[in-house]
C-alpha cells in the first residue's frame, strides 16, 4: 500500500503529445495549495543533510517550514541570502544530485520536490513583487530586498569593475558588486545577455522572460551592460585596466563545441547542439516571424547522453522532426542528463539508441548526410571517473537512417582570455587557474564559472561569482 506522504505532489505538466509541438514550458509550476502540500512533507530533520547537498547552502529546511505556513515571501528572503537565482536554479539545478539526493525522505520513497518549491517561491515573489514595494519611498528602500527601490544600491564607492561574460556566474559577481556599491560594467560577447542560459536552455525549460527580468533587475540597480563586446578581440582585459577598471571577473563559460574526429563529420547536416541551439533558442529560430536559419530535418541524431543532448532533441522535435534518437554509448543507469529532461524526453517521444556509438556519417554524392553508421556497445570495468566503460562489440555495425547528426557530446574552454591577457595562468584542466577565493595569478584579475571548471552547472558558476564577488570587494577594499 501507497503512503502518499512518501511520494511527491506531482508537478502540472502540459501534455506531451501537445507540448511536442509547441516551444511553452513544459512544467507549469504548483499552486499555493501544492505548494503547502508538499512542503508538509518534510520531516524537519535535525542535521539538515539537504542543505549540505545544496552547492550555495541555502537553508532548505528553514524555507521549506515557512512555505508549509503559507509564508511564501518570508521563504524567500531566507532563499535569496544564499541564491541570487533562485527562479532560475529551481528550474535547472539537477536537484536529484544535491540538495534532493541528501532529503531523508528520498530514503524509503521520494524526496521533498525542494527544486519545485524553490521555482513556486521565486515565482511567487516575482508575482507579487511590485505589490510589497507599493508601501515604501525611494529614499527608505523596500525592506524585502527586490529591485523595486534603491533598497539593495546603498551608495556608490566609485570604482569600476569589469565582468566579462554576463552567464550566471558573471551575472551574479556583477549582482553582488553592485549591491556593494561598486560601479559595474558586464561585457558579453553574444547580442543579448545570459550566456546559456538565453542561448542555450530552451524556453520549454526556462523561459527567457524569466532571464530578461533578472538582467533587468541588475540595470535598475545600476549594472551596465555592453554587449557584442569580444574581450580579447575589441580590447583586452589588461586594456580594461587601462580604461580605470580597478578588478576584473572573467566568467567567459565553456561554449567551444566539440566533435567526434570521424568519417563525414564535415557532411552538410552535421552540426553542434550549441550552434543549433544558439539558433533556436538566442535567435529565435523557432518563431515563424523570424528568418534565422535552422536545420529542419525529418530525421535526426543526437550524440551524448547530457542536458545539452536532450535540449537538442527535444527542440528537433518540436521544430518538426518525424523521429529524433538520442544516440548515447553508456546505458540509462549512467546517463548524465537530469532525469526530469530524461523522462519529458521519452514523454515526447524520442527514442533512445543507449550502448550506441557513432563510427561514421554517412553521406551522399552531393555531400549531405544520409544515415549515421553506429556499433553497439557492452559495458567493462569502471574508468577514472567510476563509470563502467563503454567496449564495442566487434561486428556489431548498423546504420541509422537519419538526414541530420546533432553532436552534444561536451564543450571546451575558449582560450581567448588565456592567450590575449599578460601572464594569466591556466589551472591542470586548461581553464583559467583560480585560488578558493576565484582569484587568479594577476592582481585585480578573478574567474569563475565554467571558464575555471570546464562545463560544469549553474549552481556552481552562481556560487562562484559570489565568491569572486566577496574577494574582489576584500581586494579593493584593502
Ligand atoms: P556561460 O553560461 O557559458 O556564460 C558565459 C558568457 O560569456 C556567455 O554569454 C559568452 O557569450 C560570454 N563570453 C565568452 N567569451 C567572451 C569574451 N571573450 N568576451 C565577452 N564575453 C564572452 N546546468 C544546470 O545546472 N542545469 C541544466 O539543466 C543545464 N542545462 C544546460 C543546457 C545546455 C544546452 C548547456 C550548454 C548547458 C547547460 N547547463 C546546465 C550548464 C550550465 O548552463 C553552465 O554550467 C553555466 O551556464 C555556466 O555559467 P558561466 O557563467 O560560467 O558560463
Ligand atoms: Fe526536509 Fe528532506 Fe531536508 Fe529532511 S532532508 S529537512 S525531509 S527537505
Amino acid at each position: 500500500m501507497i503512503n502518499l506522504k512518501q511520494i511527491k505532489n506531482p508537478m502540472p505538466e502540459q501534455d506531451p503529445v501537445v507540448r511536442a509541438g509547441n516551444f511553452k514550458e513544459v512544467a507549469e509550476g504548483y499552486t499555493p495549495q501544492m505548494a503547502i502540500n508538499e512542503a508538509m512533507r518534510c520531516l524537519k530533520c535535525r542535521k539538515k543533510p539537504c542543505t549540505k547537498g545544496c552547492p550555495v547552502m541555502v537553508r532548505i529546511p528553514e524555507f521549506v517550514a515557512k512555505v508549509a505556513e503559507g509564508e511564501f515571501e518570508e521563504a524567500y528572503q531566507i532563499i535569496s541570502e544564499t541564491s541570487a537565482l533562485p527562479r532560475i536554479c529551481g528550474r535547472v539545478c539537477p536537484q536529484e544530485n544535491q540538495c534532493e539526493g541528501y532529503c531523508v525522505q528520498g530514503v524509503n520513497g521520494e524526496p521533498v520536490s525542494i527544486g519545485r518549491l524553490e521555482r513556486f517561491v521565486a515565482d511567487w515573489h516575482a508575482e507579487h513583487e511590485s505589490d510589497c514595494c507599493e508601501t515604501v519611498t525611494e529614499a527608505e528602500g523596500c525592506s524585502c530586498g527586490c529591485s523595486g527601490t534603491s533598497a539593495d544600491t546603498p551608495h556608490g564607492n566609485c570604482k569600476k569593475v569589469a565582468v566579462v561574460g554576463a552567464g550566471p556566474a558573471g551575472l551574479t559577481c556583477a549582482g553582488d558588486l553592485a549591491s556593494k556599491g561598486y560601479d559595474v560594467t558586464v561585457f558579453e560577447s553574444l547580442h543579448k545577455p545570459g550566456g546559456v542560459l538565453a542561448y542555450g536552455i530552451p524556453e520549454f525549460r526556462l523561459p527567457k522572460d524569466i532571464v530578461a527580468a533578472e538582467v533587468a533587475k541588475l540595470e535598475s540597480r545600476g549594472v551596465k551592460f555592453i554587449n557584442n563586446a569580444v574581450i580579447g578581440r575589441s580590447e583586452t582585459v589588461d586594456e580594461l585596466f587601462e580604461d580605470g577598471y580597478e578588478a576584473v571577473f572573467v566568467g567567459t563559460g565553456a561554449g567551444l563545441p566539440s566533435f567526434m574526429n570521424i568519417p563525414g563529420e564535415n557532411l552538410l547536416g552535421v552540426c553542434s547542439a550549441n550552434e543549433y541551439l544558439t539558433r533556436i533558442n538566442l535567435m529565435k529560430g523557432y518563431l515563424p516571424e523570424y528568418d534565422t536559419p535552422v536545420q529542419k530535418a525529418k530525421r535526426i541524431a543526437v550524440v551524448g547522453g547530457g542536458n545539452v543532448a536532450m535540449d537538442a532533441a527535444r527542440c528537433a522535435k518540436r521544430m518538426g522532426a518525424e523521429k529524433v534518437y538520442i544516440v548515447y554509448r553508456r546505458s540509462m543507469d549512467e546517463i548524465p542528463a537530469r532525469r526530469e529532461e530524461i523522462h519529458h524526453a521519452i514523454e515526447e517521444g524520442i527514442d533512445f539508441q543507449l550502448l550506441r556509438n557513432p563510427v561514421a556519417v554517412i553521406g551522399d554524392e552531393n555531400g549531405y548526410v544520409t544515415g549515421l553508421e553506429c556499433v553497439e556497445m557492452e559495458l567493462g570495468e569502471p574508468d577514472a571517473s567510476g563509470r563502467r566503460r563503454p567496449v564495442v562489440k566487434e561486428g556489431s555495425n548498423f546504420v541509422l537512417d537519419v538526414d541530420c547528426v546533432i553532436m552534444a557530446i561536451g564543450t571546451k574552454l575558449n582560450k581567448l582570455i588565456l592567450e590575449t591577457t599578460e601572464n594569466l595562468e591556466a589551472n591542470e584542466r586548461g581553464g583559467i587557474g583560480t585560488d578558493a577565493g576565484a582569484a587568479t595569478n594577476r592582481e585585480g584579475v578573478f574567474a569563475g564559472g565554467d571558464a575555471v571548471t570546464g562545463a560544469a552547472t549553474v549552481i556552481l558558476a552562481m556560487g562562484a561569482g559570489k565568491t569572486a564577488a566577496a574577494s574582489i570587494d576584500e581586494y579593493l577594499d584593502k
